[in-house]
């Protein structure tokens, strides 16, 4: 009964999915409200996703030759209203430091919404020549927004995330880098969490505040609403001219940078509950997975089963695989229904009965296949099954993602395309900001991107009927 009773708990998502969302949250301990109104608790098993998707992104990084390093945590006034887009787009959430201890500060202080100026006023210090470029900084951190409303993960007054920020000689280096570090997004999404991506750029009111160019990944979760997962800036020289990140050229020229920026936040993992979770909990693809197998052994109070467990542990753990045993005294059914609410990607059961016959019993996570396999050959069917299963995880995302994408010529036909079934809307623009304000008042739908791959699907804009000069993707998001 008391498994049963854990996976009732849970909200289905056909009922409620925002409901269902906070259950999952919940459940699978993945954060908590803290007594700061709009930040949460990253607990241990969340924390221990994002510590997973770091290290996957972070040594993609470091092979592209970026190097960390960590900037302060509070931004002068002044500062940061030297570049007049920028300071526009994040004033109305900033968070300001006014006293140091009892003493009133002369200038404010503004807590990091993000670290642009902060490195343009290093990069204008540390660049002279030539010689001193490319430079190629991250940093691991959290940055404060003051949000109205908050959810785990999705929107959060303070959120983890990473900032890389690069300057280079040319215009083309730095649009080479836009995009080197929007693919490496793309890969990781794609292959580590099984979330099929549309790769795109951003229209001139979706992109970031103080940039000649906003490249997106997004991704369409289970409700049909899209979500942004990652994005990468073009500068250009703006930045530069702003805060004086200039370098003399080889020609013995006085030139301006060409600055870049990209980053991912903690709403990959939103991203990967939303897409990936089913009505008993989280379903995390494996090779993202902080434990990929469960061993729950099964009457454990007997003789040699404890041992068995723990020894077929070592031996997952030496093939590399990310193993734990339950060896809690609750029973079976509650560890199994444990499992499941967490995402588990494999569980491996062995009693007495099973030690008899030289065999383990797994169950997949995703589809609750069920395979009885030999010891002797355990480590290979493990990791047969923690393959398939990321394969598999991907293969119905994307299915997913391309029943829900549709085509629409005008603009009848898009709303009610939304409205029926949500999802992507592939539709022809003129590239004209006041339809994408039309379309938003209307009924909340947004440009998501411009994909990298267009098509031509009518010849009119689907809100005007002018000339459209290109494809977008249109939807409602998160
Ligand atoms: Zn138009």
């Amino acid at each position: 009964m008391a498994d049963k009773k854990l996976v009732e708990q849970i909200t289905s998502r056909e009922e409620d999915f925002a409901q269902w969302y906070t259950d999952v949250v919940k459940k699978a301990e993945l954060t908590d409200y803290s007594s700061v109104k709009g930040f949460m608790v990253i607990r241990p098993a969340g924390y221990a996703i994002w510590e997973r998707i770091q290290y996957e992104l972070d040594t993609r990084f470091k092979a592209t030759g970026v190097q960390n390093c960590a900037m302060p945590l509070l931004i002068p006034q002044s500062l940061l209203e030297k570049e007049s887009e920028h300071v526009e787009g994040f004033a109305p959430e900033v968070a300001w430091v006014s006293y140091g201890g009892s003493k009133r500060l002369e200038e404010r202080l503004c807590v990091r919404p993000t670290s642009e100026v902060l490195f343009c006023d290093y990069y204008s210090k540390v660049v002279k020549s030539y010689r001193d470029l490319p430079q190629l900084l991250n940093q691991w951190c959290s940055v404060v927004r003051w949000e109205k409303t908050t959810r785990p993960f999705l929107r959060t007054r303070e959120f983890l995330w990473q900032e890389g920020h690069t300057v280079h000689a040319t215009a083309e280096e730095a649009e080479e880098r836009t995009l080197l570090m929007l693919n490496i997004y793309a890969d990781v999404l794609e292959n580590e969490l099984a979330i099929p991506v549309v790769k795109g750029r951003k229209t001139d009111k979706e992109k970031f505040a103080g940039a000649i160019a906003t490249y997106t990944v997004e991704a369409l979760m289970h409700d049909g609403q899209a979500l942004q997962c990652a994005t990468s800036h073009n500068f250009g020289d703006g930045f530069a001219k702003a805060f004086d990140v200039q370098y003399l050229s080889k020609e013995n020229k006085i030139e301006a940078v060409h600055q870049t920026s990209w980053g991912i936040t903690t709403r990959t993992i939103g991203a990967l509950i939303m897409v990936h979770g089913d009505d008993s909990g989280l379903v995390i693809p494996p090779r993202i997975a902080p434990v990929q197998v469960v061993i729950v052994p099964i009457q454990q109070n007997k003789e040699g089963v404890l041992d068995k467990a723990y020894a077929l542990k070592d031996e997952l753990l030496k093939a590399g695989i990310r193993v734990k045993v339950d060896d809690s005294d609750k029973t079976p059914g509650f560890k199994f229904a444990d499992g499941e609410v967490r995402g588990i990607p494999l569980r491996l059961e062995i009693g007495p009965k099973d030690i008899e016959k030289d065999q383990a019993v797994l169950v997949r996570r995703d589809n609750r296949e069920k395979i009885v396999a030999e010891l002797s050959g355990l480590t290979v069917e493990v990791e047969k099954l923690l393959k398939a299963m990321q394969k598999d995880m991907y293969d119905r995302a994307l299915a997913f993602q391309k029943e829900r994408t549709t085509d629409a010529k005008n603009l009848d036909e898009l709303v009610a395309s939304l409205d029926k079934k949500p999802g992507f809307v592939r539709a022809m623009w003129c590239g004209c900001r006041d339809c994408e304000d039309k379309l938003k008042e209307y009924s909340g739908i947004t440009s998501r991107c411009i994909p990298m791959e267009q098509e031509e699907i009518s010849d009119s804009c689907v809100v005007c009927g002018k000339k459209a000069t290109k494809m977008v993707y249109w939807g409602r998001a998160y």
